[in-house]
């Protein structure tokens, strides 16, 4: 086994918590630093991809999330005016069995949380993390109430797309704000929706709503969905002084299917407005300091694939540490091994994000004309199942981790409380 580090790892999301396992496992003394008192999750639902699931099973926790999650098999987006269908992804148009699985933030948090905790790591929260200084030797943090902790080998930024320790990094750059983000809740599931897919209705490219079952927070638990709603955070204000109802009424003209779910909707409190940005750090780590997760990288949850690329980020990590003992060379190895994968995906989705959030009017006319023909004729299902699946270039080898085999799974998830599939919609 290479040397032991002392590790501190900033933030306890998906990828803090991901990376304190997996360094944890190979052997190095972690701490987790949070500014929450409690760690908790932030948000409504997301789409574990093969990419994420894999990195779960890794860890020995994909069993674990799915009895939690729920099984996506498709994604279908249909414009809310001519009722064409618009996108229409299926994950089976790839061989080998592939799924995504519809999660609660919650219990993403919670299985990878409790494992964290089963493994006796230390998390420190109400630690508000707001610089670093680092040596050649090592490094050391500073907090927002003026305190030093230190010194660690290595630190991990896994603090977020707000991240204050990326300027460390040797390129740094800051996110763009985005000028569409979104409404979401997350609500009690309703029927009337196929419960194996992604269901969207857009309005040119400034409505984009979307339906996705999400299962439960824990096993047995009552079944959820998420609800968004896209929306320029800076009409945000407007739409709330015009009241929930004219709100609900516009949601409802759009997309009349979702009352049993907005219904529910009780407040504008109960919705999170979510912004997004957009950054892609050149090389995610600078002197005895790795950015991982949406520090590294932010985007539109467009592709969904953030909470799956926090994932791989970590895997990398580790898996580039366990090959060398000097903290520069794995530092290099970890950005080389996840470099192809992410600019990739971040490409694409600031390609694609445009096609359903903005105020262009060709673009949207562009994708119902055009790009949803294209999109039925070979390869292209393929290739946007492989753009959705996170696998569109190999992304586990240079991590050194194997695809589940998806099919053996079979069993496993049928075994387990998925949400049930359904026909057509
Ligand atoms: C509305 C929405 C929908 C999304 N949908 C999907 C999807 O379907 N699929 C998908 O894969 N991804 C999705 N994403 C993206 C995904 O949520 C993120 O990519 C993922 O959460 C990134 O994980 P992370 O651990 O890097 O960062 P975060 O989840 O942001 O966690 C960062 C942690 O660091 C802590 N922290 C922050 N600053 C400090 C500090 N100064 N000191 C100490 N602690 C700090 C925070 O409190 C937090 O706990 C979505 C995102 C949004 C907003």
């Amino acid at each position: 086994m290479r040397a032991s580090l002392d590790i501190a790892i900033v933030g306890a999301g998906p990828a803090g918590l991901a990376a304190a396992l997996h360094l944890d496992r190979a052997g190095h003394r972690v701490t987790v630093f949070e500014r929450f008192d409690a760690p908790k999750p932030v948000g409504s639902g997301l789409i574990l991809q093969p990419t994420g699931l894999t990195v779960l099973a890794g860890l020995g926790l994909l069993d674990a999330m799915l009895l939690r999650g729920a099984r996506i098999d498709r994604l279908y987006g249909v414009d809310a005016k001519s009722g064409r269908t618009v996108l229409d992804v299926q994950y089976g148009a790839l061989k080998g069995g592939r799924f995504g699985l519809a999660v609660h933030r919650a219990a993403l948090f919670g299985v990878l949380h409790e494992a964290v905790a089963r493994a006796g790591i230390s998390i420190e929260t109400s630690r508000d993390v707001s610089d670093m200084e680092a040596g050649a030797s090592s490094a050391f943090l500073m907090t927002g109430e003026g305190r030093r902790i230190g010194p660690f080998d290595l630190v991990v930024d896994a603090s977020g797309a707000r991240s204050a320790l990326r300027r460390h990094a040797e390129r740094p750059c800051e996110p763009k704000p985005l000028a569409y983000g979104a409404f979401w809740a997350s609500l009690d599931w309703r029927g009337g929706f196929a419960a194996d897919r992604l269901a969207q209705r857009y309005d040119r490219a400034s409505v984009m709503a979307g339906v996705l079952p999400i299962g439960r927070v824990e096993p047995g638990g009552r079944d959820m969905a998420a609800f968004f709603w896209s929306l320029k955070p800076s009409d945000a204000e407007k739409v709330k002084a015009a009241g929930l109802r004219a709100w609900k009424d516009r949601v409802l003209a759009c997309w009349p299917e979702t009352e049993a779910l907005v219904e529910q909707i009780d407040g504008f409190d109960s919705l999170t407005l979510a912004r997004y940005g957009h950054h892609t750090l050149k090389r995610p780590a600078g002197r005895r300091l790795a950015v991982i997760g949406d520090a590294a990288h932010s985007t539109s949850p467009q592709l969904g694939q953030g909470a799956n690329m926090a994932l791989l980020d970590a895997a990398a990590l580790a898996h580039a540490l366990a090959k060398t003992s000097s903290v520069e060379e794995a530092l290099d190895g970890y950005c080389r091994s996840r470099r192809r994968h992410v600019r990739l995906f971040q490409a694409l989705s600031r390609a694609f994000t445009p096609f359903y959030q903005s105020d262009s009017v060709l673009l949207p006319f562009i994708r119902d004309r055009f790009v949803a023909t294209a999109a039925r004729i070979p390869p292209a299902p393929q290739l946007l199942a492989a753009m959705v699946a996170g696998t569109m270039v190999e992304p586990f080898a240079p991590l050194g981790l194997q695809e589940i085999d998806w099919h053996g799974l079979t069993g496993g998830v049928a075994g387990a409380k998925v949400a049930p599939r359904s026909g057509g919609q």
